[in-house]
This record gives structure tokens, sequence and C-alpha cells, in this order.
């Protein structure tokens, strides 16, 4: 059984792989027999992390199609395929919806949803020409639910644009070989959430708002994504795996 999670001779690549919840996928699918590409905007922190893990590094700032282009195509010449994608880079911005500035909006749509659609496309028609391949995009339970009590309204509404963006490219490629899902975590300790996690009311709310009473390490969120990157999962596309310690059950 274990073996159908194995990802031996495969190649895999993660936006926003140099920390965080990126970077905790990064060695759960090295672990799992992986060669791993970090994928990420800030070359030092991504060409540390893989001298850290023994995996690779590739830069790409997501909301750039041809830069996201050239890192897909850095893995297709340099690994002979592109077998895995998780497409997790993403940024968070609170702020107030009545006077949200409209650059605010469009930066963080730009990477979490515009990054999302570049970093499938340039998998799937990888993919598609090879006849197999898994994408997995990282949602967030703000794709489900309204967070409270921080505004994010452009990072909810992203979030759930990704959640349906999985579905739509699912039923696209499914026939053709490609499966596509996501994950949704809950709150996750990480440099995205510090801010929140540091402010007493808001990390009251979160924990309190968390059936499991506390917030993930990046590291439970890991197996989730080597699950939908296996074998294990052959007959999933299209689904979004909720991680949240029970959050969006109340
Ligand atoms: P993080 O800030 O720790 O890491 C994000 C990484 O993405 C960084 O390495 C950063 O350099 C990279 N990145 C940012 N913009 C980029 C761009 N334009 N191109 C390429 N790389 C870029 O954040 P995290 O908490 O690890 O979040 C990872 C993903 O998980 C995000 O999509 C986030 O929305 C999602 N998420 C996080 C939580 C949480 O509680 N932390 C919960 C649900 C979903």
């Amino acid at each position: 059984m274990t073996d159908l999670f194995t990802l031996n001779g495969r190649n895999a690549i993660v936006t926003g792989g140099a920390q965080g919840i990126g970077e905790a996928i990064v060695l759960g699918l090295r672990d799992a027999g992986a060669r791993v590409f970090i994928c990420d905007v800030n070359p030092d922190t991504g060409r540390a992390s893989a001298e850290r893990h023994g995996v690779e590094f590739v830069a790409a700032d997501v909301t750039d199609p041809d830069s996201v282009e050239a890192a897909f195509e850095h893995v297709v010449t340099v690994g002979g395929s592109v077998d895995v994608a998780v497409n997790n880079a993403g940024i968070v911005h609170n702020h107030p919806s009545e006077d949200l500035d409209p650059a605010d909006w469009r930066r963080v749509m730009s990477v979490n949803l515009d990054g999302v659609f570049y970093s499938c496309r340039a998998a799937g028609k990888r993919m598609l020409a090879q006849g197999s391949g898994s994408i997995i995009n990282t949602g967030s339970m703000s794709g489900h639910i309204s967070n409270r009590p921080q505004p994010q309204s452009a990072y909810n509404a992203a979030k759930a644009g990704v959640i349906h963006l999985t579905k739509s490219l699912a039923g696209e490629w499914a026939a053709r070989g490609v499966r596509v899902n996501s994950i949704s975590p809950g709150y996750v300790g990480t440099e995205l959430t510090a801010r929140g996690l540091s402010n007493d009311e808001w990390r009251r709310a979160w924990i309190e708002g968390t059936p499991m009473n506390r917030v993930a390490e990046p590291s439970e969120i890991a197996p989730a994504v080597v699950f939908l990157a296996s074998d294990a999962s052959s007959y999933c596309t299209g689904t979004d795996l909720v991680v949240d310690g029970g959050y969006t059950v109340w």
C-alpha cells in the first residue's frame, strides 16, 4: 500500500517553496522520492533553502507568465519531464474593503490567482504533452469561509477562485492524463501569519475558531500534498482537500 505514495523517478516543482508551507511540501515530496525544484521569487531564501535540503532552485515571479514558463521549461530541460507541480506561492493583505487600494487588490489577485493560473498553464501544457501529471494548487479555508476578525476580501476571493479554477482545469484535462486538485489549509504558523499570531485578539479568535484549538505546523500540510501528487490519489481530480483542524465545521 505505501508504494502508492512513492514519487521515485518523478520531477516536482513547488512555487513559493523557499519557506513556510512550501518548504514543508518540498521536504515531503523529496522524502517520498521526487527530484524537487524550489521555485521562488526570492533567490536568497530560495537558494539557501534548496542548499539546506539537497534540492534544486529555479527563480520565477509567478505574476510574470514568461518567468513562469522559463522555470517550468528549466525543469523539463534538466529533469526530462515535469510530473508534479505544486502552485503554492501566495501573499496576504489585511485592510478594510471600503477603502482598499485597487493596487493592493490587484497585487493579491496577481500572486494568488493569476499566478496560480500561469503556473497551471505552464505545468498543464507540458503534462498534457507527456500524457501524465499531477497539479496541486494551494487554496485555503478562506476560499470556503470568510475569516475573522481580520479583513482580507481580496485574499478570500482569490482563494475561492483557486478552488474553482482547480475544478475547471480538472474537467478540461482529466481525460488526457493530468489531474488537478487543491489543498485548503486552515491557520498555519508561518511568516504569512506571524503578524496575526502576535496580535492577541486575532490569535484568540483564530484558535477559538479552530475545534482542535491550535494552529498547524507546516509539516502537517505536506502529507496531503504527497497524497495528491502520488498514485495513491489516482482517482482524485478536481477535489479540494481541507486541512484545517476543523475550522470550517463551525
Ligand atoms: P510564506 O509567506 O511563509 O511563504 C510564501 C512564499 O511564497 C515565500 O517564499 C515567498 O517568497 C513566495 N512568493 C511570494 N510571492 C511570490 C511570487 N510572486 N512568485 C514566486 N514566489 C512568491 O507563506 P505560507 O504561509 O507558507 O503560504 C504558502 C501558501 O499557503 C500561500 O498560497 C498561502 O496563501 C497559503 N495558505 C497559508 C495559510 C497559513 O495560515 N499560513 C493558510 C492557508 C493557505
